[in-house]
């Protein structure tokens, strides 16, 4: 097949970027003369001059199209609104800090041209990822696999390709949290896998503070698994037991010897237990409950403020 018949569109989610993105295009550039291809720079919101620099490559190159953010709604949410306009025979999610290689996008279409639906891209573990990184990857991966049942490749990254008929798919999806990853994997299709040696971000630093890490964790959890509800309930039932066992046996103290339990440390302590066991189920309930909450109020995911593409004037 003549590459140039292939239309590939590239969805790049940008939050203060500015000094990446010039070398991104180029780099592009280098790697993709063979193709006919579109650029999808959805500025998430940024506040550092990144809006500014993306409007200039869009002026002076016909292929690329910029999406602004009314304000930063994040990563998925970026991810979402370029499955939404981007088009293209493939579409290819990658990263604007030059982390995933735009060497690598030839070999994702070899694939794609083999007849898969989805090259998934995973990252190889080198010196450049901070071992706190590697563990708490490690660590939501395991986590993610025992509570979900889902065995997502670890290290998947959000650099991988999609034909058409997949993005046509995750544009019919209307939850309102998007994990990628997850979404993914759910949906299906054949799939292949594509190892990389993960580059030094360019320039800046990760975007992705560890508050953002955590929260982007526990909605990719919830989103695809009710275990943690059940898991208050088997808490509940074996500390249950447990009572039972624990009263019994205080009683025949009382009954069959001359022995009663001592103490207001063991009631004071036990009391705590049980409350902080309540407290942390509520918990539970309660992020489910907003999480439900959230998807009810049908809020759009994104708000853009203004748009640069060729399918659109104003
Ligand atoms: N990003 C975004 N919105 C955010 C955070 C990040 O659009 O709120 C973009 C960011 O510009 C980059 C990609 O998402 O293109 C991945 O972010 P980053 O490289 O900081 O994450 P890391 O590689 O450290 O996990
Ligand atoms: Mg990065």
């Amino acid at each position: 097949m003549n590459n140039k018949i292939i239309k590939v569109g590239i969805i790049i989610p940008v939050f203060n970027e500015c000094d990446n993105l010039k070398p991104l295009f180029q780099e592009l550039n280098k790697h993709l003369v063979n193709y006919t291809w579109q650029l999808w720079l959805v500025d998430d919101g940024s506040t550092d001059g990144s809006d500014t620099v993306l409007d200039k490559l869009s002026a002076e190159n016909v292929n690329v199209n910029v999406l602004h953010f009314s304000r930063n709604f994040g990563h998925m949410a970026a991810l979402a609104a370029g499955i939404d306009h981007a088009s293209g025979n493939v579409i290819i999610m990658m990263d604007a800090d030059l982390q995933h290689p735009p060497a690598l996008i030839p070999k994702m279409i070899e694939k794609w041209k083999e007849g898969y639906d989805i090259v998934q891209c995973i990252r190889e573990d080198n010196e450049h990822i901070s071992l706190f990184k590697k563990m708490t990857s490690f660590l939501f991966y395991s986590t993610f696999k025992m509570l979900t049942g889902m065995q997502l490749e670890p290290n998947a990254m959000d650099f991988r390709l999609l034909d058409s008929q997949v993005v046509a798919a995750l544009k019919n999806f209307e939850e309102r949290s998007r994990f990628f990853r997850g979404l993914v994997w759910w949906a299906g299709y054949s799939r292949c896998l594509l190892r990389f040696q993960v580059d030094k971000r360019l320039h800046g630093e990760s975007k992705y503070t560890f508050s953002k890490m955590i929260k982007f964790a526990i909605n990719g959890i919830v989103s695809f698994s009710a275990a943690p509800l059940r898991l208050i309930f088997v808490t509940g039932m074996l500390l249950m037991i447990g009572v039972v066992i624990y009263s019994l046996y205080g009683l025949c103290m009382f009954f069959f010897t001359n022995r009663t339990q001592p103490g207001w440390l063991s009631l004071l302590l036990v009391t705590m237990f049980f409350s902080s066991v309540q407290l942390v189920s509520l918990g539970i309930i309660g992020h489910y409950m907003a999480t439900m909450y959230d998807e009810l109020k049908k809020r759009p995911l994104y708000l853009l403020k203004k748009r640069r593409d060729v399918y659109y004037s104003e």
